[in-house]
């Protein structure tokens, strides 16, 4: 990938020079009725002046500067990584997608009805019981699953001070339990790479709000002994965070949820379409199972009462907003598109 970018950038270097010529410049008389002081203004502003076949080159030659996926696959880091469709770019683009979030609930019952679907979705793919959309990354994803579990614990009386932490995890991982106000403790990793099952035994405690986890971890490994980390966290009262940034391993296959965590991330633009390279803007939904329901952000979206349509509500004991409106919207709609074109067996197959 590396070579494609030098040779990409050899290939384009030749249509780099500019195209607006010098000589196409007019003089455009500003000064004259300003109601600005004598010394904030100017006589003449002088501006390009192309014809329209010099623009036309002027912005394809700009695009050509860009990466595209037109151009070789976008390449980034430690997440698992997916085949980026254009499809969804184009549902995305739809201008029937972008209604203004202000609007009433009745006259956007079509996007309420997507926003209820994706929650759906994006909860039977990971085996969670409620979803919100609203966090607008992965990281803010993390930061809100764990404010959420320590609005259960606080619910509950029982306040606890420790996030733990394997020492493979990824840096948000250990930014999001400082940002929460928890202490971190690092597990070390075993030889294989995996979680140590008897350095978590002595680590985890009264003190244990969550374990964090990626699964398969950020050195690719598929955590086996899943089942029995959950019930250590579980014994001690702690809950089990899952970081949802390698989720395209188990699409179809296997769900947080059934190897016994509570809360979890989906980072949409690494599992479910929408580049993630050149820098966003993302999606991170966060899955939760029942007994948390009561603390996601709000709103929520739900069928109401009748079932003929849907509406937002504000889940009892919300730990509020974590972002405006319905968070990243047209990212939303990407993961919607993606999950709906390829269906379950679609799904397994990526993964
Ligand atoms: C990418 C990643 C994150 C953070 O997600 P963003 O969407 O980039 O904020 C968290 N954990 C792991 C393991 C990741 O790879």
């Amino acid at each position: 990938m590396i070579h494609d970018q030098a040779n990409y950038e050899r290939e384009t270097e030749d249509v780099r020079e500019p195209l607006l010529s010098e000589k196409g410049e007019e003089s455009v008389d500003v000064g004259a009725d300003s109601p600005l002081p004598d010394d904030l203004t100017r006589d003449e502003l002088t501006l390009p002046a192309p014809s329209e076949p010099e623009i036309a080159r002027h912005y394809t030659r700009l695009s050509q500067m860009n990466w595209a996926i037109d151009a070789g696959p976008y390449p980034l880091g430690s997440c698992t990584m997916k085949y980026n469709p254009k499809f969804t770019e184009d549902v995305a683009a739809d201008p029937n997608a972008a209604v203004h979030p202000d609007r009433s609930e009745r006259s956007t019952q079509g996007t309420l009805e997507l926003r209820y679907r994706l929650q759906e979705f994006l909860a039977e793919v990971g085996g969670m019981d409620a979803v919100t959309l609203q966090p607008p990354a992965g990281a803010a994803g993390e930061l809100t699953g764990i404010l959420v579990a320590k609005a259960y614990h606080e619910h509950r009386g029982n306040d606890r001070s420790e996030v733990v932490i394997p020492a493979s995890a990824h840096g948000t991982n250990f930014a999001t339990a400082a940002t929460a106000g928890y202490d971190v403790v690092e597990l070390p990793s075993g030889d294989d790479g995996r979680v140590d099952v008897e350095a978590l035994e002595a680590a985890v405690g009264d003190d244990t709000a969550a374990l964090m986890l990626t699964n398969p971890n950020t050195v690719g490994l598929f955590e086996r002994d899943i089942t029995e980390i959950a019930d250590i966290v579980h014994d001690a009262g702690g809950l089990l965070y899952y970081d949802g940034a390698n989720l395209n391993a188990l699409l179809g296959r296997g769900r947080p949820g059934d190897m016994g965590f509570d809360v979890m991330h989906y980072n949409v633009h690494k599992t479910f379409a929408t580049p993630h390279g050149g820098g966003g803007p993302g999606a991170g939904p966060v899955g939760v199972v029942d007994e948390l329901a009561e603390f996601l952000p709000t709103p929520q979206v739900r069928e109401n009462e009748t079932a003929s349509g849907y509406e937002r509500f504000e889940p009892e004991h919300t730990i509020g907003k974590v972002h405006g409106f319905a968070g990243n919207w047209l990212v939303l709609v990407k993961a919607y598109a993606y999950i709906a074109r390829l269906g379950d067996e679609g799904l397994a197959d990526a993964a």
